[in-house]
C-alpha cells in the first residue's frame, strides 16, 4: 500500500530522485529460446522442434507464495516458431528479480505428447549492471553507487528486520531481495502501471522490493527502506488463503518502523483527537482515503493502535495476532485469541489511552468465523493466464504494495 510523503522531503527527494528520463531496456536473450523485453513481455521459441510437432504449448509458473501449486498453459503460435509471447503489460509486470519456471509440451499429429525438461530464469531489469550485497536473508542490489552506499542501505533493512523482529516476536520468513533504482523515473521504469508518485513497492509473496534511493542521499533512504521491508516483512508474516492483515496493522508497523512519527502527522493526530474526528478501527481495515489529509490521518492513527498493542501488551501478544492471522481468522478472531477484544474493543481502549471518551455509536461486533476465499485472486491470473488477468487481480497477485515519493502527496493505488 502506497506511503505518503511529507511536503519538505518530498520536495528534497524530487529534486535529488525524479529527475533522469531512461530508455527501454534491452532485450535479453537467454538460452533455450527465452526473450526477456523488461518490464513489458517474455517471449518463449521452441528451439529445434520436432519434425512432426502439430501443436506446442508453454506451461509455466511464476515463483512466489501461493496456496497452490498452479500453472499458467500458453498454446503458442505455430507459424512462427512454435512460439508464445507473454504481455507482461496486460498481467500487470513482474517486479525485477522474479524467478520463472517453465517446459514445453509438443503434441505430434497422432497425438502423441512430449514435454521438456523444466527450465527457470530470472526476470532482470537488464538496463543495469546490478551488482548485490547481503547479509544474512536479506540482499541489496544495486547499480550505481559505492559498495559502502549499499551497506549502508543493507544496514538499514538488517536494522529494520531486528527491529521488527524483536517488536512483533517474529521472525522475518524468507529472503528478502531489494532493487535500489536512482530515481523515481528509473523505478517507473521497471514497473507497469506505476503511479507518478511511486518512489517503491513491495512485493511480500516474492520477498522482493524495488525502491528509488539515490546512492548520495545518505541517512535519507532509512525510512523509506524501513517502510517497505516492514510491508514485505508482515505479508510474509501473515500470508493466508483466507484474508489479509488489516490495513491499519500493515501500515501502522510500516509508518512506525520508519522512526519516530513525523511532525505533520503528529499535529493532524492531535488535531483530529482534539476534535474527536476519528477513523474506527474497522474503518481502518480496507484501503485508506485517497484525500491526502484523510489519508495522513489514516497513517497516523494507524502508527498509534500499534503503539498502543506494543506498548500496552508487547511483542508476544502480537506474535500471536500476527499468527493467527496467518491462520486465516478474521481480524475480531485474532485480536480476541492475542489481547481479549475485538476491533470496537481495541477502538475504545484506544480511545481512553488518548483521553476520549468511550465510543459513542459502538458498531455491533459481528460474528468471528473466518471468511474463507476459494480461490486465491492470484491464482485466478495463473489459471486464465494473462489475457484474462486485470489490474485489480494482478495486484492481487503481486501482492505489492507502493509507497509515494514523489509530487502530489495524496495519491494512493
Ligand atoms: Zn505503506
Amino acid at each position: 500500500m502506497p506511503r505518503l510523503r511529507p511536503a519538505v522531503v518530498l520536495a528534497a527527494l524530487c529534486l535529488t530522485f525524479a529527475c533522469a528520463a531512461t530508455g527501454r531496456a534491452p532485450t535479453v536473450v537467454l538460452p533455450d529460446g527465452v526473450m526477456v523485453d523488461f518490464p513489458t513481455a517474455i517471449t518463449f521459441t521452441l528451439p529445434d522442434p520436432p519434425q512432426d510437432v502439430a501443436g506446442a504449448a508453454v506451461v509455466y509458473k511464476v515463483e512466489h507464495h501461493s496456496c497452490a501449486e498452479v500453472s499458467g498453459y500458453a498454446p503458442a503460435d505455430m507459424a512462427n516458431g512454435p512460439r508464445w509471447t507473454w504481455d507482461l503489460s496486460d498481467a500487470g509486470g513482474l517486479p525485477p528479480g522474479a524467478r520463472i519456471t517453465y517446459r514445453w509440451e509438443t503434441r505430434d499429429a497422432a497425438g502423441v505428447v512430449s514435454s521438456t525438461p523444466e527450465r527457470a530464469f530470472t526476470v532482470e531489469d537488464a538496463r543495469y549492471q546490478w551488482r548485490e550485497v547481503r547479509e544474512g536473508l536479506v540482499t541489496v542490489r544495486w547499480h550505481s553507487g559505492s559498495e559502502s552506499f549499499a551497506r549502508q542501505m543493507l544496514g538499514y533493512a538488517t536494522e529494520s528486520v531486528d527491529t521488527l523482529t524483536r517488536e512483533t516476536g517474529t521472525p522475518l520468513q524468507g529472503p528478502a531481495t531489494i532493487h535500489i533504482y536512482q530515481s523515481t523515473s528509473q523505478l517507473r521504469g521497471a514497473l507497469i502501471n506505476a503511479q507518478e508518485w511511486t518512489g517503491g513497492q513491495a512485493f511480500p509473496q516474492f520477498g522482493l522490493i524495488a525502491i528509488a534511493v539515490p546512492s548520495g542521499s545518505g541517512s535519507l533512504g532509512k525510512p523509506y527502506i524501513a517502510h517497505e521491508l516492514s510491508h514485505l516483512f508482515i505479508g510474509q508474516a501473515t500470508f493466508s488463503c483466507y484474508t489479509r492483515a488489516p490495513s491499519w496493522l500493515d501500515e501502522g508497523l510500516a509508518t512506525r518502523a520508519e522512526g519516530p512519527l513525523r511532525p505533520e502527522f503528529q499535529s493532524l493526530l492531535g488535531s483530529a483527537i482534539a476534535r474527536d474526528d476519528l477513523f474506527t478501527v474497522r474503518a481502518l481495515r480496507a484501503a485508506f482515503p485517497t484525500a491526502p489529509a484523510e489519508a495522513s490521518l489514516a497513517y497516523a492513527q494507524s502508527a498509534s493502535l500499534v503503539d498502543y498493542l506494543l506498548e500496552h501488551f508487547g511483542a508476544d501478544r502480537m506474535a500471536i495476532f500476527l499468527e493467527a492471522l496467518r491462520e486465516g481468522l478474521t481480524d475480531d478472531a485474532a485480536l480476541h485469541r492475542a489481547y481479549g477484544f475485538d476491533q470496537e474493543g481495541l477502538y475504545a481502549r484506544w480511545r481512553a489511552w488518548k483521553g476520549l471518551a468511550a465510543p459513542a455509536q459502538p458498531v455491533p461486533t459481528p460474528t468471528s468465523t473466518p471468511v474463507r476465499i476459494p480461490t486465491p485472486p492470484g491464482l485466478n491470473m495463473i489459471l486464465s493466464g494473462p489475457a484474462g488477468a486485470t489490474s485489480q487481480r494482478v495486484s492481487a497477485f503481486t501482492g505489492s504494495t507502493a509507497i509515494a515519493i514523489a509530487t502530489g502527496g495524496g495519491a494512493h493505488d
